[in-house]
This record gives structure tokens, C-alpha cells and sequence, in this order.
């Protein structure tokens, strides 16, 4: 019996596995780099990290220094880029944890340098180039007012030069893999790889070239370089279509549950929640559950969301709270206090995809993973969910 009366179960086996299918997939033996940025997109990063080691992923990514910092406490040895900026004053922590951070401009980089010298040791960077995504890099797309592939070529030999920086890999990101046209993506990988010849024509070479993500590792080989960077695909959802119609094998990783605890009889036209914005057409039973906007349960499922108990689906009924939210349960034979509530991922009775309830969000299932709160407690299981384990 779980003491809880909501978690989410994380299945680390699934994690295991997709990696190992992901992996199957790869050309010229690239690398996988298991990108644990968000909590592992609410996954949790550090048993996330330790499973995605054991199942070949050579090294990690995350957005921000706090969190290779917190890999690096729990012991987690393995290279960590770090894909977003990380203020100068904090180059010490780079240094001494023996992180590698990501390097998209002469200015910010020739700062880290500076600190590096003064310290006598080098920081490891990975050079960014921004092929078209618009966020991130040196500006590398094509520009008919100037010769982009060269400047940008100059700028990366630039930082290349600095002799407190390591320099170990450079990478882009596609802004369009997970759409049915590859031919962005290709115009992107052709840039980068045009910037990369201008740069070997001066003699600047890379250990590690890498841009694929999920969707361009599962769709396009020919992204696959020295290393590939998958997210959501090791969590075992499906970034795009295409890569849903592509063979490779992909297993949900977490289970979101949520026990009853209280149930109401009700008339036919009781209203419920906040702003008693719904009523109840017919006498039914209602369940409350706690779970609320604050654990990432968005509030925009007011009267538009769905649960599942015993494989009934279950609708919200009136306005998600802040740790609570209500469901009609009349339809379900006895409902009980104490029952667990599928709010999405699978049990026994069958699945409810995150990508369902992203869709009734007009989001992504990423944005709905990734925001499960600190608050809910994660269970890490390393098998397939079983009804006698709840
Ligand atoms: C988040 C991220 C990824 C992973 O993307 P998925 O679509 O989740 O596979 C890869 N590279 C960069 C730079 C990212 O920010």
C-alpha cells in the first residue's frame, strides 16, 4: 500500500528500455546524450540520470547550473553540458564540478576565459551555433545581407582561440523536427554542417557535433553526427506523428494517481467548486481528489478534464482548485474513499495519455510532464505498473 494520497509512479525499467530502443536506432555510433533538464521533465532528475547511465547514455544535459550542480551532489560523475547561460561570477562552479558549459557569443565567452586564466584552468564548452531555432547560438542561418556562414565560422574560431576554454564540441537545435516536412530540418543540419567546413578549412575541428533531438534522432538519421540529444523520447512519449509511425518502441514512464478522499451524494442541480461555475444534471456521486493547479494539474481542466477509475473515465466537475479538484464519479459502481485515480499515464484498466490531456490544454505533453510540482511524491518502480500494487 502506497501512503500517499497522490504520486506519481516513475518507471525507471521504461526509462531503461526506451533509451536501449532509441540507442538500436542510432548511425555511425553516435552517441546519446539522455537530457534530464526540468526534473527530468518531472520525472526526477537524479534517479532519472543514475537509470539513464546504467542504460548506455554517455553523458547528460540540463538547462541550467543549479541543476548539473544537484547531479553533481548526488554523485553523478558522468560529462553534463549545461544548455543554457550561466552567469560569469559562477565560472568556480563550472571549474570544480567539471561541468561543460554551452558558449554562443565572443563576449560572454572571452568572460569565462578571463576567470578560467586567473584560476589556472580551463573551463569545457560546447559551441552553439544557431542554425535557424532564433534562440540560442551564434547567428549562423543564411542572411542575404551578409555572409553568415563566414561570420559566423569567425566568431566560433574566435572563442575557439581562447585559451582557457576547452572547446570540445559544438551543436545546434532544429526548430522544426517534430513537423511531417523534414526539409527545415535538412536546410538546418546543411547550414551547420557548412559552418563546420568553413571552420575545418581553418583547422578547427570538433570531437563532438550534435543536434538532433528526439524527433530528428527517431525521423532523421543523417542528424545524427557524433551524438544525439533525445528528451521526451526517453520518457516514453512520442514527440511527433512521424515518429509515432516509426517502429521505434516507446513506453509512457510515469503514472500520475490521485486516491478519493471524500465522497458526496448529490441532487440533480448542485453546483460545485469555486464560483459554482458547474451544476449537476443528475443525482450522482461526486469524488474529491487531491490534486489542484499547485501539483501542475492546470486549472484550464475545470470542467474540461478527465480522470480515469477502473477504466471509467471520470470528468472534472467545476473549477480545479489549488490542492483539489472534483469529479463525477456516478457512473462508477460503488466508488470508493480510498481508490485510486488514474490522472493520466496507465494502470490495469488501460492507458490515458499525457498527450491527450496536453491536447484538451491546446499545449504539448511536455509542458503537462514537466510542471508536476515538487509537491507530489515520485515512486520509482522498475517494472510494469500491476492493479495489486495500489
Ligand atoms: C530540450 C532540448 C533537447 C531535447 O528535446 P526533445 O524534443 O525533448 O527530445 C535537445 N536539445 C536542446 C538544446 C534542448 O533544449
Amino acid at each position: 500500500m502506497i501512503p500517499y494520497d497522490v504520486w506519481a509512479e516513475i518507471n525507471l525499467a521504461a526509462i531503461a528500455q526506451n533509451i536501449r530502443n532509441l540507442r538500436a536506432g542510432l548511425t555511425n555510433n553516435a552517441r546519446l546524450m539522455a537530457v534530464v533538464k526540468a526534473n527530468a521533465y518531472g520525472h526526477g532528475a537524479v534517479p532519472v540520470a543514475r537509470q539513464a547511465v546504467a542504460a548506455g547514455a554517455g553523458c547528460l544535459a540540463v538547462a541550467r547550473l543549479a541543476e548539473a550542480l544537484e547531479l553533481r551532489y548526488a554523485g553523478l560523475s558522468c560529462p553534463i553540458l549545461i544548455f543554457g547561460h550561466t552567469p560569469p561570477e559562477m565560472a568556480g562552479k563550472l571549474m570544480a564540478f567539471d561541468l561543460i558549459q554551452t558558449v554562443y557569443a565572443y563576449a560572454d565567452a572571452r568572460d569565462l576565459d578571463r576567470r578560467a586564466q586567473a584560476d589556472g584552468r580551463t573551463i569545457r564548452v560546447h559551441v552553439k551555433i544557431d542554425t535557424g531555432m532564433g534562440r540560442l547560438g551564434v547567428a549562423g542561418w543564411p542572411d542575404s545581407s551578409r555572409d553568415a556562414c563566414g561570420e559566423a565560422a569567425e566568431e566560433v574560431a574566435a572563442i575557439c582561440g581562447l585559451s582557457g576554454l576547452r572547446a570540445e564540441g559544438v551543436y545546434t537545435h532544429f526548430a522544426t523536427a517534430d513537423s511531417p516536412d523534414p526539409a527545415g530540418t535538412r536546410r538546418q543540419l546543411e547550414t551547420f554542417l557548412q559552418i563546420l567546413s568553413a571552420l575545418e578549412r581553418r583547422g578547427i575541428t570538433f570531437s563532438v557535433r550534435h543536434a538532433a533531438n528526439s524527433a530528428a534522432a527517431i525521423n532523421l538519421p543523417e542528424t545524427h553526427l557524433d551524438m544525439v540529444r533525445p528528451g521526451i523520447s526517453i520518457y516514453g512519449c512520442y514527440p511527433s506523428h512521424e515518429a509515432q509511425q516509426s517502429g521505434v518502441h516507446l513506453e509512457p514512464a510515469m503514472s500520475l494517481r490521485a486516491r478519493i478522499v471524500h465522497l458526496k451524494r448529490v441532487d440533480s442541480g448542485f453546483r460545485v467548486s469555486y464560483g459554482w461555475t458547474e451544476q449537476t444534471r443528475e443525482k450522482t456521486l461526486i469524488a474529491t481528489v487531491p490534486i489542484g493547479y499547485a501539483d501542475g494539474y492546470d486549472r484550464h481542466f475545470s470542467s474540461r478534464g478527465r480522470m480515469s477509475l477502473r477504466g471509467f473515465p471520470v470528468p472534472v466537475i467545476g473549477r480545479v482548485c489549488m490542492d483539489h479538484t472534483m469529479i463525477d464519479v456516478g457512473a462508477v459502481p460503488d466508488a470508493a474513499c480510498g481508490e485510486p485515480v488514474l490522472v493520466f499515464g496507465r494502470d490495469t484498466r488501460g492507458t490515458l495519455a499525457a498527450d491527450h490531456l496536453a491536447q484538451a490544454l491546446g499545449t504539448i505533453h511536455y509542458e503537462v510532464l514537466s510542471r508536476i510540482s515538487a509537491r507530489i511524491p515520485r515512486i520509482y518502480k522498475s517494472g510494469l505498473p500491476k492493479g495489486n500494487d495500489i
